[in-house]
C-alpha cells in the first residue's frame, strides 16, 4: 500500500498564517535582522526568501547586505550593535560565509534570545535542559510536520539518522523531550538497516542520496526526508522516496517536505523571541 504524503508546503503556509494572526496580536512587529556578507548567489536567494515571508508575516525586514571582503571584526562589531538594539528581534547570520571569516565566534556572539536560528551554545543548552528557548529551525519543523498529521511521539521508537549541529543532535533531544525513545545514527553505526528498521518514526538527516532504501523501514513507520540533494534526475533526498512509499505509513517528499517548514519556523522562531523579550522587558 502507498503511504500517506506528509505535505509539508500546506503545513508550513498554516504556520505561516499562524504566525502572521500572532503578530498583529503584538503592540510592535517584531524585526529580523537578516545579514548576507558576499555574493554567494544560493544563500543570496535563500535569503531573499526570508526576507519575502518575514515581510508577509508583518514582520519588520532588517536586512543588511555586507561586502564579501568584510572584516570579521567588523562583523563582529555589526552582531553586537544588533545585540543591543531593542529594535532587533531576530538575528540570522546566513551561512556559509566567504573563507576568510570564522562563522563560529560570530554566530556565540548572537544573543541567545535573538538567536532565530537556535544555534547559539546557550540555545543548544537550553534545549538539552528542557528551558525555554528558540530551538533550531529544521528539526522543529519536522516536529511540526509529526503534529500536524497526528504522529504519536510519545513512546515511540525514533531513529535519526545523522548527528549534525544542525539537524541530527537537535532533532534528537527535540523527539527525547516528547518523551520518544530516541537512537541516533551516523557514519560509524554498524548495520544501518537494522536500527532504523525499529523506528516508528524515522527522520533521515545524512546527506547522502537516497541512503534509506525499503529494507530500512518498518511497514507502517512514518518517514521524514531532511536530506535535499541536486541531481540530474531533479532534487532527491536521503531516501529512496519511490521504493520507500510501498513500505512506510507516512512519507515526506522532495521537495515540498522539511524544506518548507525551515523558514517558517524561522518566522515562527522570531515571534517567540519578541515574546520571550515582552517578558524579560
Ligand atoms: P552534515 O553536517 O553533513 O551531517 C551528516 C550526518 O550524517 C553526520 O552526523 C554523519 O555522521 C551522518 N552520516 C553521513 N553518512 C552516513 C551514513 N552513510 N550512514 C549514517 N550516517 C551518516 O549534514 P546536515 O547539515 O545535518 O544535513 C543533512 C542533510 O539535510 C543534507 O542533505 C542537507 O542538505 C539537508 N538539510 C536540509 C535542510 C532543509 O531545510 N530541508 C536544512 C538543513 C540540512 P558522522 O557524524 O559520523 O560524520
Amino acid at each position: 500500500m502507498a503511504a500517506e504524503i506528509i505535505d509539508g508546503k500546506a503545513v508550513a503556509l498554516a504556520v505561516r498564517e499562524a504566525v502572521a494572526a500572532d503578530v498583529a496580536t503584538l503592540e510592535r512587529p517584531p524585526g529580523l535582522a537578516t545579514l548576507l556578507v558576499g555574493d554567494d548567489p544560493a544563500s543570496a536567494i535563500y535569503v531573499a526568501n526570508k526576507r519575502k515571508q518575514c515581510e508577509a508575516a508583518g514582520m519588520r525586514d532588517l536586512h543588511q547586505h555586507l561586502p564579501g571582503d568584510i572584516a570579521q571584526d567588523e562583523l563582529a562589531a555589526i552582531v553586537e550593535a544588533l545585540n543591543a538594539d531593542p529594535d532587533v528581534t531576530g538575528i540570522l547570520l546566513q551561512l556559509p560565509l566567504p573563507d576568510h571569516l570564522d562563522a563560529a565566534p560570530l554566530i556565540a556572539s548572537i544573543h541567545p534570545d535573538k538567536d532565530v536560528d537556535g544555534l547559539t551554545e546557550v540555545s543548544a543548552g537550553r534545549l538539552v535542559l528542557g528551558k525555554p528557548g528558540l530551538r533550531p529551525c529544521t528539526p522543529s519543523g519536522v516536529i511540526e510536520l509529526l503534529d500536524a498529521y497526528g504522529v504519536q511521539i510519545e513512546g515511540a521508537e525514533a531513529v535519526v539518522v545523522g548527528r549534525s549541529d544542525l539537524v541530527g543532535k537537535p532533532q534528537a533531544q527535540l523527539l527525547l523531550a516528547r518523551n520518544a525513545t530516541v537512537t541516533m545514527c551516523h557514519s560509524r553505526t554498524r548495520d544501518l538497516p537494522s536500527v532504523c528498521r525499529r523506528a516508528d518514526i524515522l527522520v533521515a538527516a545524512a546527506g547522502v542520496p537516497r541512503l534509506i532504501g525499503p529494507d530500512s523501514v518498518k511497514p507502517g513507520a512514518t518517514v521524514i526526508d531532511v536530506g535535499m540533494h541536486r541531481t540530474d534526475e531533479g532534487l532527491c533526498g536521503d531516501v529512496d522516496f519511490d521504493a520507500v512509499s510501498e513500505v512506510a505509513g507516512r512519507i515526506t517528499p522532495v521537495p515540498g517536505g522539511v524544506g518548507p517548514m525551515t523558514i517558517a519556523m524561522l518566522l515562527r522562531n522570531t515571534v517567540t523571541a519578541a515574546q520571550l523579550a515582552a517578558v524579560t522587558a
